[in-house]
C-alpha cells in the first residue's frame, strides 16, 4: 500500500481501489488535464485551468428504474471516493436507450442520490458548480466520433440480418466471420451512415460496427455495433436522432468527455474493458479525445441475501403487483428502503462495512440490520407500543388510587443520551385499565415464566409493581380480561419502590391516553437466501408472510410522532412512521427491524 499523498488523504480502509488512486496520484498520471467545465463542446480540451479536482468519478445509472440497494453501493464508492480524495464525482444519466428511458426515473434517481447523502452542485472546494451530467448532450460529439471512425476505417455499416451477426460472430472456440460489408470504402460507409440518420432505413436494417478483429478471443471485440437505427422519441433529445450509440460505444466518450480519471463499474463490464481501452486510444489518437484518457476498474457487485437487485427483476414485482410500488416497505429500492425506515447514515454504514473487492461474494441481510440498530441505537426515541392487546384491570384501584384517578407516569425518552445532554421525556399516565402484551400472561405459567400469571408480582414498566389475580374469559373461552391489583407506594421513581422486588417488567400503554396506531410487520420479501442465482425463479420462493397488519396501542409520545420519525418500540425493535400514511390522530408505523436478529434462518 503505497503511503498518503497528503494531509488530505483521509485514513479510511484501504481497498484496491483506493492503492490505485493513490498510485495515479503519486505518479501524476492525471495532473496534465485542464478543466473548461463544459463536456462535448469542441473548446472544452483545449481551453481551461489545469484541473484542480485530483480525481473525477462518476455515479452513471440508466434512468430505466428505481435505484436499488446495489447502486447505493455504487453511490456511497463513487461520491465516497471523490469526497475523501478532494475530488468530483459526475451524476450522470447514461440516457443512450431511448425506449426504457423516462424522466420519472430521472427524478427519482436524483432524489435518491440527495436522500443518501451526496450531491453533484459543488466542487471539491463545496463551491457552487454544477456536476449533472447526461449522455444524450454528447449525441453531437458521439456522431462526429462515429464518423471519425468511418473515415479512418475503424467502423462500417453491416447490413446484414441480426441473425446473419449472430451466426458470423462465433464463439468461444470458433472465430467470427468477415461480414462481407467489412471491406466496404470509408466514402461508402460515410454515406450509407448519413442515410442512417437521415432517416432514410427502417429501423433494425443496419448497423454501424466497430472494425476491430473478427478472430480476437475477446468476444466483445469482434466488430461490436456501435450506433443502430431506433425511431423512438428521446427523454431529453426528443425526435432529433433516429440512430442511437450502444452503450459500448456511449460511455467510454462519456467518461472522456467529462475527464473521468478512474471509471469504476461492476465485474460484468471487465470483458467489455479491452473495446473501452481501444475506442479512447483511437479517438484519442484522432484528436477526439484528450490525453490522458480514463480507465476502467471493475469491482463486484453487492448481492445481499434475500434480495434481488436487478430493475428489470423489481419492475416485474411492481408490474404484476406483487408488491405496493417502487417504495413497498419491503422493496430493496432506495424509495423502499428510505420508507421501511432505513436511514441513509445505516446505508452509508453499510456500504463502508461491506467494502469492496474484485470477488463475488454473497452479504448476509443481517449486515444492513446491524448498521441501522447501530445508527440509532443511540438517536431513536423509545416509546412503548402493545401490538397483541388484551385489556388489563387494575381491580382495587378506585379503592386505593381513586375512581377516574389517571397517574402521569415519565421515562427518558433516550436511555443514553448523548454526552453532556439530558434525554427528553415520555409523559403518559397509568389508570384502572391499561393494554398489555397477550403473552404477557399465562393461567398456568410454562416453567421458568415470570411475567403475568396468578399470584406472580410484576412491575408495569415506568408505573407500578402489580399482582395478578386472574382473568375473565368469554363464551369460547378466550381471554377478554386480565385482573390484577395494584401494590401502591411502587411507581418507578417513587421513593421505596424498591422495597417490593419483582423478577420481570412488562411494556404496556394506558387505555385512557394509549392511542390506536397501524401497525404494519415486514419481513423479508423471499424465503430463499438466494432468490434468483442461477435463473431461478423468484417468484417461487415469495414469503406469503412478508407483511402482517395489526391494530396496536401507542404511547402519547409514539402518537405525536412525525412522518418519517423513528423510534425504538422498547421490546420489539425500530419502527418508523410512515412517511405517506402516517397523519396525527392516525398513527401507521412500519417495523424496521427488531432488537436483534431473530431465528430467520431457521
Ligand atoms: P440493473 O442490472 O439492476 O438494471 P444496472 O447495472 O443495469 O442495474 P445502471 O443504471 O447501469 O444499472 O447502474 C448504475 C451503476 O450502478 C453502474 O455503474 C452499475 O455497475 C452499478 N450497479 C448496479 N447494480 C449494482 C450492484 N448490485 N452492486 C454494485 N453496483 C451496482
Ligand atoms: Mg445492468
Amino acid at each position: 500500500m503505497n503511503a498518503p499523498i497528503d494531509d488530505n488523504t483521509p485514513s479510511k480502509p484501504s481497498n484496491f481501489l483506493r492503492g490505485i488512486i493513490d498510485r495515479d496520484l503519486e505518479q501524476g498520471t492525471y495532473a496534465s488535464r485542464r478543466w473548461a467545465g463544459s463536456p462535448g463542446d469542441a473548446a472544452h480540451h483545449e481551453q481551461g485551468q489545469p484541473d484542480p479536482a485530483k480525481i473525477r468519478t462518476r455515479f452513471p445509472p440508466e434512468p430505466n428504474g428505481y435505484l436499488h440497494v446495489g447502486h447505493a453501493k455504487s453511490i456511497c464508492l463513487n461520491f465516497g471516493l471523490a469526497r475523501d480524495y478532494g475530488g468530483v464525482c459526475h451524476m450522470r444519466f447514461d440516457d443512450t436507450n431511448p425506449e426504457k428511458e423516462e424522466q420519472e426515473y430521472v427524478d427519482s434517481i436524483l432524489d435518491a442520490v440527495k436522500w443518501l447523502g451526496f450531491g453533484w452542485s459543488s466542487n471539491f472546494n463545496g463551491q457552487p458548480e454544477s456536476h449533472l451530467y447526461y449522455a444524450s448532450n454528447y449525441f453531437d460529439h458521439m456522431y462526429r466520433a462515429a464518423e471519425y471512425l468511418i473515415e479512418a476505417g475503424l467502423a462500417y455499416v453491416d447490413e446484414q440480418t441480426p441473425e446473419e451477426m449472430r451466426a458470423n460472430r462465433g464463439d468461444f472456440s470458433t472465430p467470427g466471420k468477415d461480414s462481407p460489408f467489412r471491406s466496404r470504402s470509408p466514402a461508402d460507409n460515410l454515406t450509407r451512415f448519413r442515410e442512417m440518420r437521415d432517416g432514410q432505413h427502417p429501423d433494425g436494417s443496419m448497423v454501424l460496427r466497430a472494425r476491430v478483429d473478427m478472430a480476437a478471443p475477446n468476444i466483445n471485440m469482434r466488430d461490436p455495433a456501435i450506433y443502430r437505427i431506433r425511431r423512438a422519441t428521446h427523454h431529453n433529445t426528443g425526435d432529433k436522432w433516429c440512430i442511437y450509440p450502444m452503450y459500448t460505444f456511449a460511455h467510454p466518450i462519456e467518461d472522456a468527455l467529462e475527464q473521468i480519471t478512474h471509471s469504476i463499474c461492476t465485474l460484468e463490464f471487465e470483458d467489455q474493458r479491452p473495446f473501452y481501452d481501444w475506442l479512447v486510444d483511437r479517438l484519442a489518437e484522432g484528436g477526439l479525445l484528450k490525453q490522458p484518457t480514463p480507465r476502467q476498474y471493475e469491482f463486484a457487485r453487492l448481492n445481499l441475501t434475500y434480495v434481488i437487485t436487478s430493475k428489470r427483476k423489481l419492475k416485474q414485482l411492481v408490474d404484476e403487483n406483487v408488491v405496493e410500488g417502487w417504495d413497498d416497505p419491503r422493496m430493496p429500492t432506495i424509495v423502499g428502503l428510505r420508507r421501511r425506515g432505513y436511514t441513509p447514515e445505516a446505508i452509508q454504514l453499510f456500504c463502508e462495512r461491506i467494502g469492496v473487492s474484485k470477488a463475488d461474494s454473497w452479504i448476509d441481510y443481517s449486515t444492513l440490520d446491524i448498521a441501522l440498530r447501530d445508527d440509532l441505537e443511540h438517536k431513536a426515541h423509545r416509546g412503548m407500543a402493545v401490538l397483541d392487546p388484551v385489556k388489563l384491570v387494575l381491580t382495587n384501584w378506585d379503592e386505593v388510587m381513586g375512581s377516574g384517578h389517571l397517574e402521569p407516569c415519565a421515562l427518558p425518552a433516550l436511555p443514553h443520551p448523548p454526552e453532556g445532554t439530558e434525554s427528553p421525556v415520555r409523559q403518559f399516565t397509568i389508570g384502572k385499565e391499561v393494554w398489555i402484551e397477550r403473552e404477557d400472561f399465562e393461567e398456568v405459567p410454562p416453567k421458568g415464566y415470570k411475567r403475568l400469571f396468578p399470584g406472580n408480582k410484576v412491575r408495569l414498566k415506568g408505573g407500578y409493581v402489580i399482582e395478578c389475580t386472574g382473568c375473565v374469559k368469554d363464551a369460547d373461552g378466550q381471554i377478554t380480561e386480565v385482573l390484577a391489583t395494584v401494590v401502591p407506594d411502587t411507581k418507578s421513581g417513587t421513593p421505596g419502590a424498591d422495597s417490593v422486588k419483582v423478577k420481570a417488567a412488562i411494556t404496556w400503554v394506558g387505555v385512557a391516553d394509549g392511542v390506536a396506531a397501524e401497525v404494519r410487520l415486514y419481513d423479508r420479501l423471499f424465503t430463499d437466501a438466494h432468490p434468483d442465482a442461477g435463473g431461478k425463479d423468484f417468484k417461487a420462493s415469495l414469503n406469503p408472510d412478508s407483511k402482517k397488519i395489526v391494530t396496536a396501542y401507542v404511547e402519547p409520545s409514539l402518537a405525536q410522532a412525525q412522518p418519517d420519525q423513528k423510534f425504538q418500540f422498547e421490546r420489539f425493535g425500530y419502527f418508523v412512521a410512515d412517511r405517506k400514511d402516517h397523519a396525527a390522530g392516525k398513527p401507521v408505523f412500519n417495523k424496521i427491524t427488531g432488537m436483534k436478529d431473530g431465528n430467520w434462518a431457521k
